[in-house]
């Protein structure tokens, strides 16, 4: 039986390319989104899979949204938490909005999400939970305190599930990306990256929404079992650790 993967942000840039390769490797998908409907049907139109709109911020939409999916797929058995937002300026003019829309959207959301589902995962005693952070949430950022914040919670997160869960056939991991050529990063301005953030990256480019999803269906089958608590950094070279 096909296992059922869910992944949030499911339907554009990173999260995209995971929906795709877990489709590829053989799981049933549901990829949720937030707002952008026409990316969300194009996305459905081309490659079949199921989407689901809901903000994962809320967690009273979360459960609504994770029921759904499990009536229309099954039980989920494994969770990417992929969506995630910007709302960059420096911290001395950063408004609580701005804090609190990227906390709740970037961290909360593994709370919210991953809350549904791993009562279910432990009673079955199978699980992958796997969390997109990011490279700025490693080294900090600036104009970033809000996200590199939020990025920082998903590793710790990470790591404390892992060690409640290990023992139950449920792994939980987390993949900080370096700069990947989506929306998100073409929103910076295209001289800024040239000049400033390529120059960064030994490997000299910005990765692609599949790097990530390979090291995503890894991470997921069933014989990556032994991986559990970890950070996976995925960034050309730009930042080691
Ligand atoms: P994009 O902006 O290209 O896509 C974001 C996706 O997340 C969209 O599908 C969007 O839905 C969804 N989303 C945003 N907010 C919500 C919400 N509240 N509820 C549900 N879905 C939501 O982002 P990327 O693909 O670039 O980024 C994906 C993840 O990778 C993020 O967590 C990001 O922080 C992280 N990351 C990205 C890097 C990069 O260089 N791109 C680097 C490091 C980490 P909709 O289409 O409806 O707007």
């Amino acid at each position: 039986m096909a296992r059922v993967a869910l992944v949030t942000g499911g339907t554009r840039g990173i999260g995209a390319a995971i929906s795709k390769a877990l489709k590829a490797a053989g799981y049933k998908v549901a990829a949720n989104y937030a707002g952008n409907d026409a990316a969300a049907e194009k996305f459905k139109a081309e490659t079949g899979i199921a989407v689901y709109k809901w903000d994962v911020s809320s967690f009273d939409a979360c459960a609504a949204g994770v029921k759904q999916v499990e009536a229309d797929l099954g039980p989920i058995e494994v969770l990417v938490n992929n969506a995630g937002i910007t709302r960059d300026t420096a911290f001395h003019k950063m408004t609580l909005e701005q804090w609190t829309a990227v906390i709740n959207t970037n961290l909360g959301s593994l709370f919210n999400m991953t809350r549904q589902v791993i009562e279910g995962m432990r009673a079955r005693k199978f699980g992958r939970i796997i969390s997109i952070s990011s490279i700025n949430g490693q080294k900090g950022q600036f104009g970033q305190v809000n996200y590199s914040a939020a990025k920082a919670g998903d590793v710790g997160f990470t790591k404390a599930l892992a060690l409640e869960n290990a023992k139950g056939g449920i792994t939980v991991n987390a993949i900080c990306p370096g700069y990947i050529n989506t929306e998100m990063v073409q929103a910076v301005p295209k001289d800024v990256l040239e000049k400033n953030v390529i120059p960064q990256i030994p490997a000299n480019r910005l990765g692609e929404p599949e790097e990530i999803a390979r090291a995503v269906v890894f991470l997921a089958a069933d014989e990556s079992g032994f991986i559990t608590g970890s950070t996976l950094t995925i960034n050309g070279g730009q930042y080691m650790v």
